[in-house]
Protein backbone atom coordinates (compact mmCIF):
# COMPACT_ATOMS: atom_id res chain seq x y z
CA UNK A 1 0.00 0.00 0.00
CA UNK A 2 1.48 3.58 -1.10
CA UNK A 3 1.88 5.78 1.82
CA UNK A 4 0.06 8.58 0.87
CA UNK A 5 -3.03 6.10 0.97
CA UNK A 6 -2.72 4.97 4.57
CA UNK A 7 -5.58 5.94 7.33
CA UNK A 8 -5.27 6.10 10.66
CA UNK A 9 -7.94 6.98 12.97
CA UNK A 10 -6.30 7.78 16.68
CA UNK A 11 -8.74 7.67 20.00
CA UNK A 12 -7.75 10.90 22.45
CA UNK A 13 -6.42 14.13 21.90
CA UNK A 14 -3.99 13.76 24.66
CA UNK A 15 -0.21 14.31 24.49
CA UNK A 16 0.20 10.64 23.45
CA UNK A 17 -2.79 11.24 20.08
CA UNK A 18 -1.57 14.77 19.41
CA UNK A 19 1.98 13.31 19.17
CA UNK A 20 0.89 9.99 17.47
CA UNK A 21 -1.22 12.43 14.94
CA UNK A 22 1.61 14.24 14.05
CA UNK A 23 4.06 11.90 13.87
CA UNK A 24 2.20 9.63 11.47
CA UNK A 25 1.10 12.64 9.29
CA UNK A 26 4.71 13.64 8.80
CA UNK A 27 5.00 10.25 7.55
CA UNK A 28 2.30 10.60 5.37
CA UNK A 29 -0.20 9.22 6.95
CA UNK A 30 -4.06 10.40 6.46
CA UNK A 31 -5.23 11.05 10.10
CA UNK A 32 -8.27 11.83 12.32
CA UNK A 33 -8.22 12.24 15.85
CA UNK A 34 -11.63 11.64 17.72
CA UNK A 35 -12.06 13.61 21.26
CA UNK A 36 -15.03 13.29 23.34
CA UNK A 37 -13.71 16.81 25.13
CA UNK A 38 -15.06 19.48 23.43
CA UNK A 39 -11.73 21.24 24.19
CA UNK A 40 -7.85 20.29 23.56
CA UNK A 41 -7.16 22.33 26.66
CA UNK A 42 -5.43 20.35 29.36
CA UNK A 43 -5.99 21.01 33.44
CA UNK A 44 -4.14 23.51 34.80
CA UNK A 45 -1.18 21.58 35.86
CA UNK A 46 2.56 21.04 34.94
CA UNK A 47 4.12 18.25 33.39
CA UNK A 48 7.86 17.54 33.23
CA UNK A 49 9.79 16.50 30.16
CA UNK A 50 12.95 14.58 30.40
CA UNK A 51 15.55 14.55 27.93
CA UNK A 52 13.85 11.14 26.37
CA UNK A 53 10.80 13.33 25.72
CA UNK A 54 12.57 16.32 24.44
CA UNK A 55 14.34 14.01 21.87
CA UNK A 56 10.62 12.79 20.53
CA UNK A 57 9.64 16.22 20.38
CA UNK A 58 12.50 17.25 18.40
CA UNK A 59 11.52 14.50 16.07
CA UNK A 60 8.47 15.72 15.59
CA UNK A 61 9.79 18.98 15.13
CA UNK A 62 8.36 21.35 17.78
CA UNK A 63 11.38 21.63 20.36
CA UNK A 64 11.95 24.84 19.71
CA UNK A 65 8.64 25.65 20.71
CA UNK A 66 8.31 23.69 23.73
CA UNK A 67 11.62 25.38 24.91
CA UNK A 68 10.77 28.49 24.56
CA UNK A 69 7.05 27.63 26.99
CA UNK A 70 9.34 25.41 29.14
CA UNK A 71 11.64 26.00 32.20
CA UNK A 72 14.52 24.00 34.00
CA UNK A 73 12.52 21.72 36.51
CA UNK A 74 13.89 21.91 40.46
CA UNK A 75 13.80 18.36 41.20
CA UNK A 76 16.18 17.65 44.40
CA UNK A 77 14.67 15.07 46.72
CA UNK A 78 14.20 16.46 49.91
CA UNK A 79 13.81 15.41 53.35
CA UNK A 80 11.34 16.78 55.69
CA UNK A 81 13.89 19.58 56.85
CA UNK A 82 14.19 20.53 53.22
CA UNK A 83 17.81 18.85 53.02
CA UNK A 84 18.58 16.94 49.98
CA UNK A 85 18.43 13.28 50.00
CA UNK A 86 19.21 13.20 45.88
CA UNK A 87 20.46 16.04 44.01
CA UNK A 88 18.64 16.54 40.55
CA UNK A 89 22.08 17.54 38.97
CA UNK A 90 20.43 19.43 36.12
CA UNK A 91 24.54 20.79 35.03
CA UNK A 92 24.78 16.83 34.76
CA UNK A 93 21.79 15.78 32.96
CA UNK A 94 22.53 18.96 30.61
CA UNK A 95 26.42 17.34 29.92
CA UNK A 96 25.01 13.47 29.68
CA UNK A 97 21.89 14.30 27.32
CA UNK A 98 22.06 17.77 26.07
CA UNK A 99 19.37 19.58 27.76
CA UNK A 100 18.18 20.07 31.44
CA UNK A 101 14.58 18.43 32.96
CA UNK A 102 11.76 20.73 32.00
CA UNK A 103 8.98 21.52 33.14
CA UNK A 104 5.79 22.78 30.61
CA UNK A 105 2.35 23.88 31.23
CA UNK A 106 -0.17 20.42 29.59
CA UNK A 107 -2.29 23.31 28.30
CA UNK A 108 1.04 24.19 26.18
CA UNK A 109 2.54 21.29 25.23
CA UNK A 110 -0.85 20.00 23.84
CA UNK A 111 -1.19 23.38 21.57
CA UNK A 112 2.25 23.16 20.61
CA UNK A 113 1.63 19.74 19.60
CA UNK A 114 -1.82 20.47 17.96
CA UNK A 115 -0.66 23.51 15.94
CA UNK A 116 1.16 21.73 13.19
CA UNK A 117 -1.46 19.65 12.30
CA UNK A 118 -3.40 19.62 9.24
CA UNK A 119 -6.92 21.54 9.39
CA UNK A 120 -9.65 19.13 10.31
CA UNK A 121 -7.66 16.45 11.57
CA UNK A 122 -8.98 17.08 15.20
CA UNK A 123 -12.51 16.54 15.82
CA UNK A 124 -13.87 17.42 19.12
CA UNK A 125 -16.83 16.26 21.23
CA UNK A 126 -17.00 12.66 19.56
CA UNK A 127 -16.77 10.22 21.63
CA UNK A 128 -15.32 6.28 20.63
CA UNK A 129 -17.91 4.28 22.41
CA UNK A 130 -16.77 0.76 20.83
CA UNK A 131 -14.13 -0.93 19.09
CA UNK A 132 -14.06 -3.82 16.36
CA UNK A 133 -10.31 -5.17 15.78
CA UNK A 134 -10.77 -6.66 11.78
CA UNK A 135 -8.21 -6.89 9.50
CA UNK A 136 -7.27 -5.21 7.22
CA UNK A 137 -9.27 -2.58 8.96
CA UNK A 138 -10.46 -2.12 12.14
CA UNK A 139 -13.15 0.29 13.18
CA UNK A 140 -14.85 2.50 15.61
CA UNK A 141 -18.38 3.17 17.28
CA UNK A 142 -19.35 6.55 17.73
CA UNK A 143 -21.84 8.13 20.40
CA UNK A 144 -23.38 9.90 17.43
CA UNK A 145 -24.15 6.30 15.86
CA UNK A 146 -22.08 6.39 13.29
CA UNK A 147 -18.99 4.28 12.52
CA UNK A 148 -15.45 4.52 10.86
CA UNK A 149 -12.69 2.74 9.76
CA UNK A 150 -9.33 2.76 8.96
CA UNK A 151 -6.14 0.84 8.16
CA UNK A 152 -4.78 1.34 11.53
CA UNK A 153 -6.91 2.86 14.65
CA UNK A 154 -4.86 4.03 17.67
CA UNK A 155 -5.69 3.65 20.83
CA UNK A 156 -4.72 6.84 22.92
CA UNK A 157 -7.59 7.27 25.12
CA UNK A 158 -6.08 6.93 28.57
CA UNK A 159 -6.62 5.17 31.79
CA UNK A 160 -9.89 3.87 30.78
CA UNK A 161 -8.98 2.73 27.09
CA UNK A 162 -11.79 1.79 25.08
CA UNK A 163 -9.43 0.45 22.47
CA UNK A 164 -7.26 -1.33 25.16
CA UNK A 165 -10.79 -2.95 26.52
CA UNK A 166 -11.46 -4.31 22.66
CA UNK A 167 -7.54 -5.18 21.72
CA UNK A 168 -5.98 -6.68 25.41
CA UNK A 169 -8.92 -6.88 27.63
CA UNK A 170 -10.24 -4.43 30.41
CA UNK A 171 -10.16 -5.23 33.80
CA UNK A 172 -9.78 -1.85 36.74
CA UNK A 173 -6.54 -0.18 37.06
CA UNK A 174 -4.80 -0.71 39.86
CA UNK A 175 -5.05 1.86 43.07
CA UNK A 176 -2.18 3.42 44.05
CA UNK A 177 -3.99 3.94 47.63
CA UNK A 178 -3.03 7.82 47.52
CA UNK A 179 -4.62 10.88 45.33
CA UNK A 180 -2.32 13.73 44.13
CA UNK A 181 -3.35 17.29 44.37
CA UNK A 182 -1.81 19.41 42.16
CA UNK A 183 -2.29 23.94 41.85
CA UNK A 184 -0.45 26.38 40.22
CA UNK A 185 0.34 30.02 42.14
CA UNK A 186 1.28 33.17 40.99
CA UNK A 187 5.02 33.43 42.06
CA UNK A 188 5.50 37.05 42.60
CA UNK A 189 4.54 37.18 46.27
CA UNK A 190 6.26 34.19 47.46
CA UNK A 191 9.58 34.23 49.41
CA UNK A 192 12.05 32.54 46.88
CA UNK A 193 14.05 31.63 49.71
CA UNK A 194 12.06 30.14 51.55
CA UNK A 195 10.45 27.96 49.15
CA UNK A 196 11.56 24.10 49.52
CA UNK A 197 12.06 23.79 45.85
CA UNK A 198 12.12 20.41 44.46
CA UNK A 199 10.24 17.67 46.12
CA UNK A 200 10.10 16.70 49.39
CA UNK A 201 9.24 12.92 50.80
CA UNK A 202 7.61 13.55 53.61
CA UNK A 203 5.42 11.50 56.42
CA UNK A 204 2.98 9.34 54.24
CA UNK A 205 3.24 11.39 50.89
CA UNK A 206 5.40 13.68 48.88
CA UNK A 207 4.70 17.50 47.82
CA UNK A 208 7.18 19.28 45.43
CA UNK A 209 6.98 22.77 44.23
CA UNK A 210 9.26 24.20 41.05
CA UNK A 211 8.93 26.87 38.27
CA UNK A 212 6.57 27.44 35.66
CA UNK A 213 7.11 29.73 32.88
CA UNK A 214 4.87 32.84 33.12
CA UNK A 215 5.94 33.88 36.49
CA UNK A 216 4.23 30.83 38.12
CA UNK A 217 5.02 28.20 40.42
CA UNK A 218 3.42 24.09 39.97
CA UNK A 219 2.82 22.25 43.31
CA UNK A 220 1.61 19.08 43.92
CA UNK A 221 1.52 16.71 46.46
CA UNK A 222 0.03 13.34 47.73
CA UNK A 223 -2.49 11.97 50.48
CA UNK A 224 -3.83 8.92 51.45
CA UNK A 225 -7.23 7.78 50.20
CA UNK A 226 -8.35 6.82 53.76
CA UNK A 227 -8.45 10.54 54.75
CA UNK A 228 -10.36 11.41 51.59
CA UNK A 229 -13.61 11.56 53.36
CA UNK A 230 -12.35 14.08 55.77
CA UNK A 231 -10.31 15.72 53.23
CA UNK A 232 -12.99 16.40 51.28
CA UNK A 233 -14.86 18.15 53.56
CA UNK A 234 -12.08 20.42 54.30
CA UNK A 235 -12.25 21.29 50.99
CA UNK A 236 -8.79 20.13 49.01
CA UNK A 237 -7.06 23.72 49.42
CA UNK A 238 -7.69 23.49 53.40
CA UNK A 239 -6.79 20.11 53.04
CA UNK A 240 -3.73 20.60 51.83
CA UNK A 241 -2.25 23.24 53.99
CA UNK A 242 -3.32 21.37 57.19
CA UNK A 243 -1.61 18.24 55.79
CA UNK A 244 2.03 19.91 53.76
CA UNK A 245 2.15 23.13 55.84
CA UNK A 246 3.51 21.54 58.97
CA UNK A 247 6.13 20.14 56.54
CA UNK A 248 8.10 22.86 56.10
CA UNK A 249 7.76 26.70 56.37
CA UNK A 250 8.22 27.44 52.96
CA UNK A 251 5.50 25.59 52.00
CA UNK A 252 2.00 27.15 53.59
CA UNK A 253 2.94 30.75 51.37
CA UNK A 254 2.52 28.30 48.11
CA UNK A 255 -0.87 26.32 49.36
CA UNK A 256 -1.97 30.19 50.28
CA UNK A 257 -1.93 31.89 47.20
CA UNK A 258 -3.53 28.92 45.42
CA UNK A 259 -6.58 29.81 44.53
CA UNK A 260 -9.40 26.97 45.99
CA UNK A 261 -10.55 25.85 42.28
CA UNK A 262 -7.09 26.01 40.58
CA UNK A 263 -6.52 22.70 42.70
CA UNK A 264 -6.45 19.27 40.93
CA UNK A 265 -7.47 16.35 42.71
CA UNK A 266 -6.97 12.98 40.87
CA UNK A 267 -6.83 9.58 42.44
CA UNK A 268 -3.70 7.50 41.25
CA UNK A 269 -3.59 4.39 39.21
CA UNK A 270 -1.74 2.73 36.88
CA UNK A 271 -1.75 -1.10 35.26
CA UNK A 272 0.15 -4.29 35.59
CA UNK A 273 2.75 -4.10 32.68
CA UNK A 274 0.71 -5.71 29.45
CA UNK A 275 3.04 -7.38 27.31
CA UNK A 276 1.17 -7.59 23.94
CA UNK A 277 -1.04 -3.84 22.74
CA UNK A 278 -1.67 -4.46 19.45
CA UNK A 279 -3.85 -6.43 17.09
CA UNK A 280 -2.81 -6.52 13.27
CA UNK A 281 -4.27 -3.21 12.51
CA UNK A 282 -4.27 -1.80 15.91
CA UNK A 283 -2.85 -0.53 18.67
CA UNK A 284 -2.14 1.43 22.10
CA UNK A 285 0.05 4.46 22.59
CA UNK A 286 0.56 6.32 26.13
CA UNK A 287 -1.62 5.78 29.46
CA UNK A 288 -4.14 3.44 27.33
CA UNK A 289 -1.18 1.20 27.03
CA UNK A 290 1.06 1.88 30.17
CA UNK A 291 -0.87 3.87 32.89
CA UNK A 292 2.33 4.58 35.32
CA UNK A 293 2.16 6.27 38.66
CA UNK A 294 3.87 9.64 38.12
CA UNK A 295 6.66 9.18 40.88
CA UNK A 296 9.17 9.15 37.88
CA UNK A 297 7.15 11.79 35.87
CA UNK A 298 7.40 10.11 33.04
CA UNK A 299 3.66 8.83 31.72
CA UNK A 300 3.77 11.98 28.94
CA UNK A 301 7.09 10.88 28.48
CA UNK A 302 6.57 7.51 27.62
CA UNK A 303 3.77 8.29 25.34
CA UNK A 304 5.80 10.52 23.22
CA UNK A 305 8.42 7.81 22.61
CA UNK A 306 5.91 5.75 21.68
CA UNK A 307 4.25 8.03 19.22
CA UNK A 308 7.82 8.57 17.38
CA UNK A 309 8.35 4.68 17.64
CA UNK A 310 5.07 3.83 15.95
CA UNK A 311 5.68 6.52 13.36
CA UNK A 312 9.12 4.73 12.70
CA UNK A 313 8.17 1.15 12.94
CA UNK A 314 5.27 1.35 10.45
CA UNK A 315 7.85 3.70 8.23
CA UNK A 316 9.89 0.34 8.20
CA UNK A 317 7.34 -1.97 7.26
CA UNK A 318 5.03 -2.40 4.32
CA UNK A 319 2.23 -4.04 6.31
CA UNK A 320 0.76 -2.47 9.30
CA UNK A 321 0.79 -5.79 11.21
CA UNK A 322 4.19 -6.11 10.50
CA UNK A 323 5.22 -2.35 11.64
CA UNK A 324 2.83 -3.22 14.81
CA UNK A 325 4.95 -6.06 15.50
CA UNK A 326 7.78 -3.89 15.19
CA UNK A 327 6.29 -1.00 17.48
CA UNK A 328 5.85 -3.49 20.17
CA UNK A 329 8.97 -5.15 20.18
CA UNK A 330 10.64 -1.44 20.38
CA UNK A 331 8.34 -0.26 23.18
CA UNK A 332 6.56 -2.51 25.47
CA UNK A 333 9.93 -3.72 27.48
CA UNK A 334 10.88 0.02 27.67
CA UNK A 335 7.59 1.40 29.11
CA UNK A 336 6.52 -1.32 31.28
CA UNK A 337 10.10 -1.21 33.05
CA UNK A 338 9.31 2.33 33.66
CA UNK A 339 5.57 1.56 34.99
CA UNK A 340 7.09 -1.07 37.51
CA UNK A 341 9.99 1.28 38.42
CA UNK A 342 7.44 4.27 38.97
CA UNK A 343 5.36 1.69 41.39
CA UNK A 344 8.41 0.59 43.54
CA UNK A 345 9.40 4.46 43.76
CA UNK A 346 6.23 5.15 44.68
CA UNK A 347 6.30 3.17 47.68
CA UNK A 348 9.48 4.53 48.90
CA UNK A 349 8.52 7.69 48.78
CA UNK A 350 5.32 7.61 50.31
CA UNK A 351 7.11 5.81 53.67
CA UNK A 352 4.81 6.47 56.72
CA UNK A 353 7.12 5.38 59.38
CA UNK A 354 9.86 7.92 60.40
CA UNK A 355 12.35 5.44 61.23
CA UNK A 356 12.08 3.74 57.79
CA UNK A 357 12.75 7.45 56.50
CA UNK A 358 15.63 8.05 58.53
CA UNK A 359 16.73 4.45 57.07
CA UNK A 360 16.04 5.51 53.54
CA UNK A 361 17.61 8.56 53.71
CA UNK A 362 20.79 7.78 55.19
CA UNK A 363 21.03 4.84 52.00
CA UNK A 364 20.22 7.19 49.84
CA UNK A 365 22.62 10.13 50.75
CA UNK A 366 25.49 7.52 50.56
CA UNK A 367 24.71 6.56 46.67
CA UNK A 368 27.43 7.04 44.76
CA UNK A 369 26.68 9.25 42.46
CA UNK A 370 28.12 6.79 39.29
CA UNK A 371 24.83 4.30 40.66
CA UNK A 372 22.70 7.42 40.49
CA UNK A 373 23.80 8.68 36.68
CA UNK A 374 23.17 5.00 35.44
CA UNK A 375 19.61 4.89 36.81
CA UNK A 376 18.89 8.30 35.21
CA UNK A 377 20.50 6.62 32.03
CA UNK A 378 17.80 4.18 32.57
CA UNK A 379 15.05 6.59 32.85
CA UNK A 380 16.01 8.71 29.99
CA UNK A 381 17.25 5.26 27.58
CA UNK A 382 20.69 6.05 27.54
CA UNK A 383 22.03 2.73 28.20
CA UNK A 384 25.02 1.50 26.16
CA UNK A 385 26.07 4.87 25.60
C1 LIG B 1 -0.55 13.72 39.32
C2 LIG B 1 0.09 13.39 38.00
C3 LIG B 1 1.28 13.99 37.65
C4 LIG B 1 1.91 13.66 36.44
N1 LIG B 1 3.07 14.24 36.13
C5 LIG B 1 3.69 13.92 34.97
C6 LIG B 1 4.91 14.54 34.60
O1 LIG B 1 5.42 15.42 35.31
N2 LIG B 1 5.51 14.16 33.43
C7 LIG B 1 4.96 13.21 32.62
O2 LIG B 1 5.54 12.91 31.57
N3 LIG B 1 3.80 12.62 32.95
C8 LIG B 1 3.15 12.94 34.07
N4 LIG B 1 1.95 12.38 34.39
C9 LIG B 1 1.39 11.35 33.48
C10 LIG B 1 0.70 11.99 32.29
O3 LIG B 1 -0.27 12.91 32.72
C11 LIG B 1 0.04 10.94 31.45
O4 LIG B 1 0.88 9.84 31.27
C12 LIG B 1 -0.32 11.50 30.09
O5 LIG B 1 -1.25 12.55 30.25
C13 LIG B 1 -0.89 10.42 29.21
O6 LIG B 1 -1.31 10.99 28.01
P1 LIG B 1 -2.33 10.19 27.09
O7 LIG B 1 -2.53 11.05 25.90
O8 LIG B 1 -1.85 8.81 26.90
O9 LIG B 1 -3.65 10.06 27.95
P2 LIG B 1 -4.62 11.17 28.51
O10 LIG B 1 -3.88 12.38 28.92
O11 LIG B 1 -5.48 10.50 29.52
O12 LIG B 1 -5.51 11.57 27.25
C14 LIG B 1 -6.52 10.72 26.80
C15 LIG B 1 -7.47 11.55 25.92
O13 LIG B 1 -8.44 10.67 25.35
C16 LIG B 1 -9.73 11.23 25.50
N5 LIG B 1 -10.66 10.10 25.55
C17 LIG B 1 -10.76 9.17 26.53
N6 LIG B 1 -11.70 8.27 26.22
C18 LIG B 1 -12.18 8.63 25.01
C19 LIG B 1 -13.19 8.07 24.15
N7 LIG B 1 -13.86 6.96 24.49
N8 LIG B 1 -13.46 8.70 22.98
C20 LIG B 1 -12.78 9.82 22.62
N9 LIG B 1 -11.83 10.40 23.40
C21 LIG B 1 -11.54 9.79 24.58
C22 LIG B 1 -9.64 12.02 26.79
O14 LIG B 1 -10.66 13.03 26.85
C23 LIG B 1 -8.23 12.60 26.70
O15 LIG B 1 -8.20 13.81 26.00
C24 LIG B 1 1.30 12.71 35.59
C25 LIG B 1 0.07 12.13 35.92
C26 LIG B 1 -0.54 12.48 37.11
C27 LIG B 1 -1.86 11.84 37.45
Amino acid sequence: MAEGERKALIVGAGIGGLATALALQKAGWKVEVLERSGTLESPGTGLSLWPNALAALERLGVLDNVLTAAVPVRGDVLDMAGEPIMLLEQLEVRRRYGLPIQMIHRSDLTSILARPLKVNTVHLGLEVTGFELGFPRSSVQLNTGGRKNADLVVGADGLYSVVRTGLVGGGAPRSSGTTALRGICPAAGLDHGSVPWGEMWGDGGVFGATPLSGDRVYWYGTLPNEELASYREQGWKQAAINTFAPWHPGIANILQQTPEDAILAHELFDRKPEPVWSGRSATLVGDAAHPMLPFLGQGGCQALEDAVALADALGHHSSVAEGLLAYEHARTQRANRIVSQSHSIARLAQLDSAKLRKARDTAMRLLPKSFRLKQLDTVVGYEGH
